[in-house]
């Protein structure tokens, strides 16, 4: 086995060659957007309080004027699980346009390639020097060039952990150097997966890293759009000579290799699909530049699908993509629905297991119970706690103040008074309700009330 078929084969690094075309200027446009989004996000406040923040001390999510609280994770599991049948849509019609196009890692890799590419010189330069010795000069490039990277991923870094953490305090704290070693420790572990990620590793992340490049091919079919080499117009291949062009003509590859040098992955399309293209759709621009130098119709690597290359009809409406989408509207409505009518008050009502029931002197019955309440909502509230069941009393105050995001833990008594007569069974249930005395929300609460078992 040679050394470059051994599993511990050397990596040899990628140095692709930058182009403007197409495709990458709707990913320069898209990623644009979502840097933006990521970056500034956590400087924007909404009420005082960061637009998205993760209050991990109180165990409170905020987004946008929702607060979440851990009783609320099934939104978070809801989501995700709606999160997964978009992908499986998108992926089923338009192949792997997210690994190309928004994925952070493709993203944050492009940046890093481009300031690769202005300090130290074109990929074919960089590609020449490869395992040669450097010069001053290029030693310090290579430093100015590490150092570019390392606050780069530091920024990402400080973003990434300001989710948790408000921005401005963050950076009060670690410029009065006060920031507690959570966050130094959080902050350093992204700078350095960020570094590692988009400078050195790369298309490893691609290829053999990431769980959707694995499974993306099953949901793969013959009506998939994907980056696609026709061979039917390109081979034979012709030399670069003009004549072989003015003899055929017809779009035929000349084999210029530009579609390999641009390739993040490193790979030669013209093999057909692989599992390592991740549909960036810079062999697209680049073969089209080529077809368009020469005249020709720019039709030998397009996004395509592979009926459409075999001469068949195409379709986006199939069985798979139609089941996707049902799922996902039926999903999504029922999330939103939920969502929108979630209640802003989070409360129970447990009996006290220690004190079953209590007799008064007076012949009634007493039973104990834990009251706890949460005020998800972005307002200061004043809440009622009164009982709708019949023959039952509260003891103590029924009324309650909290801040928003407030919680309180207290106990009430509850009191029946038996009638001459009245026979008991061992327990009844008694409904409470919790209601905010602006009438915004309200909420009842069933648990049970115990008598002794004879009177
Ligand atoms: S860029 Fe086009 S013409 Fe050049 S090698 Fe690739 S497929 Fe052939
Ligand atoms: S083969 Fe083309 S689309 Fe696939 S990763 Fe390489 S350049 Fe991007």
């Amino acid at each position: 086995m040679s050394e470059s078929d051994s599993f511990y084969a050397k990596r040899k690094a990628i140095h692709p060659k930058q182009i403007w075309g197409n495709s990458h200027k709707w990913r320069v446009y898209g990623g644009t957007v979502l840097c933006s989004l990521f970056f500034f996000t956590p400087w924007i406040t909404w009420s005082g309080r960061p637009l998205v923040y993760f209050d991990l001390t109180l165990r409170q999510f905020h987004i946008i004027n929702m607060t979440f609280w851990p009783q609320d994770f099934f939104f978070l599991a809801w989501f995700m699980i709606i999160a997964a049948f978009a992908l499986f849509l998108f992926t089923t019609i338009a192949g792997r346009l997210w690994c190309g196009f928004t994925c952070p890692q493709t993203i944050w890799t492009f940046i890093f390639v481009f300031i690769e590419e202005k300090i130290e010189g074109p990929a074919n330069s960089r590609r020449k020097r490869e395992g040669q010795k450097l010069t001053n000069q290029e030693k310090s490039k290579k430093v100015l060039k590490h150092i570019i990277w390392l606050i780069i991923a530091l920024a990402t870094g400080l973003t990434f952990v300001s989710f948790f953490y408000p921005i401005r305090e963050l950076l009060h704290d670690a410029i009065n150097l006060q920031m507690p070693l959570t966050a130094v420790f959080w902050i350093s572990v992204f700078t350095y997966l960020t570094y590692m990620d988009a400078g050195w590793l790369r298309e490893q992340v691609c290829i053999h890293m990431c769980p959707y490049a694995r499974f993306q091919s099953v949901m793969y079919d013959e009506d998939t759009l994907a980056v696609a080499y026709n061979p039917g117009c390109g081979e034979p291949r012709l030399s670069k000579s003009k004549s072989d062009f003015e003899e055929t003509g017809q779009s035929q590859c000349i084999d210029c290799t530009l579609c390999v040098q641009v390739c993040p992955t490193g790979i030669d399309i013209r093999d057909g699909m692989q599992v390592d293209c991740i549909n960036c759709g810079l062999c697209v621009d680049a073969c089209g530049d080529v077809m368009e130098s020469i005249g020709r119709p720019k039709n030998l690597i397009t996004f395509n699908t592979l009926n459409r290359l075999k001469g068949l009809k195409s379709r986006i409406i199939r069985p798979k993509s139609v089941a996707y989408l049902t799922v996902l509207v039926i999903m999504s409505s029922l999330f939103l629905y939920q969502l929108l009518n979630r209640s802003d008050i989070e409360a129970s009502m447990t009996h006290n297991r220690d004190r079953m029931f209590q007799m008064t002197k007076s012949g009634s019955i007493l039973n104990y119970y834990t009251f706890k309440i949460a005020n998800k909502s972005q307002s200061e509230h004043r809440y009622t706690v009164s009982i709708t069941s019949d023959n039952f009393t509260l003891r103590e105050s029924k009324t309650i103040s909290l801040n928003k995001g407030q919680f309180l833990e207290t106990f009430f008594t509850v009191e029946s008074q038996l009638t001459d007569g009245q026979e008991t069974h061992g327990s009844q249930i008694i409904i409470f309700e919790v209601k905010a005395a602006d009438g915004s929300s309200h909420k009842q609460l069933e648990s049970r009330f115990i008598y002794p078992s004879r009177r």
